[in-house]
């Protein structure tokens, strides 16, 4: 729980604020841009939600926190209509989710949930939260479970016992507590895992970094790629590649072969284009990695 006590100097006046306890993994920033936004080494308020969208995004964002550095000065009474997983795009009975409830052993990664009629499926793994279980729950469970990379992988241990699911990783990301996950995926080919699941290989930030692209739409891309802000076009992560810079390059074009309209990350932000322009900001990405 935030602290008032350690309350940030910067936030502005007001019920919500961020504490020093912050790790500025930037969840707030894109969960609720109204209210906060990045400096150096944290996040802040820089304005307190003013309409009832902003309080929505506010709460969201204080229920996504990996660690609890969101906190009010007065007690909020979370809405009911805010509940995860919370609906990216499609219907409640079939759609994706994003998962909330971020775990500080990810750094905050975000987690999706697709929901399906051939069974659910889990991207990386967000905190082992009961109010978040129980939902998924009654959601129908999760039968597969894709983890991106090895850095994402947080809970997955406790999920995959809760709900019985099968893990799918990359060989070469499968180490630490992934060592043991049932399926390891293998060598740089595209590889379908289910109908309308495609694993693609992406080495690069991590060895064993891949993707999941879900019906032809929606691309899943762990650490590999991001919509960057400022750039107004995908980024990867210069400073966080952690295998090879030019490998990740070579990777990034092979995703030119598929056509999606989606792009959702495990650090950053999500975006929704059309497939050409999606394919377009690809482009002016790999131009910029070289
Ligand atoms: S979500 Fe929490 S830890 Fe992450 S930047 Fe915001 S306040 Fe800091």
């Amino acid at each position: 729980m935030a602290k008032s006590s350690q309350r940030l100097f910067d936030n502005v006046e007001g019920n919500y604020f961020v504490d020093q306890t912050c790790i500025d993994c930037s969840t707030c920033n894109w969960v609720a841009p109204e209210s906060f936004q990045g400096a150096s080494d944290h996040s802040f308020v820089y304005r307190q939600p003013l309409t009832p969208d902003a309080a929505i995004q506010a709460q969201k964002a204080l229920i996504s926190c990996p660690v609890g550095a969101i906190g009010t000065e007065q007690k909020v009474k979370i809405e009911p209509r805010i509940r995860f997983p919370d609906l990216v795009d499609g219907t409640e009975e079939i759609g994706v989710f994003h998962c909330g409830f971020h775990s500080e052993s990810s750094f905050g990664a975000t987690s999706y949930f697709i929901r399906r009629a051939a069974g659910n499926v889990l991207i990386d793994s967000p905190r082992f939260a009961s109010t978040l279980v129980k939902q998924i729950e009654k959601m129908g469970g999760i039968d597969i479970m894709f983890l991106t990379h090895r850095d994402d992988i947080a809970d997955h241990q406790k999920y995959a016992k809760h709900f019985g699911c099968e893990r799918f990783i990359h060989r070469d990301d499968a180490v630490s507590t992934a060592r043991h996950v049932e399926h390891q995926i293998e060598g740089p080919d595209a590889v379908e895992i289910d109908d309308g699941l495609t694993v693609l290989p992406v080495p690069g930030h991590t060895k064993g970094s891949a993707c999941l692209l879900f019906d032809n739409t929606y691309l899943f891309t762990g650490d590999h790629l991001a919509w960057n802000i400022e750039a107004q076009n995908l980024r990867a992560f210069r400073t966080a590649c952690w295998y090879d810079w030019s490998v990740q390059t070579t990777s990034m074009s092979t995703l030119l072969d598929y056509a999606f309209e989606w792009v959702l990350p495990g650090h950053g932000r999500r975006i929704n284009l059309p497939n050409e322009k999606m394919r377009a900001s690809l482009e002016n990405c790999i131009t910029w990695m070289k």
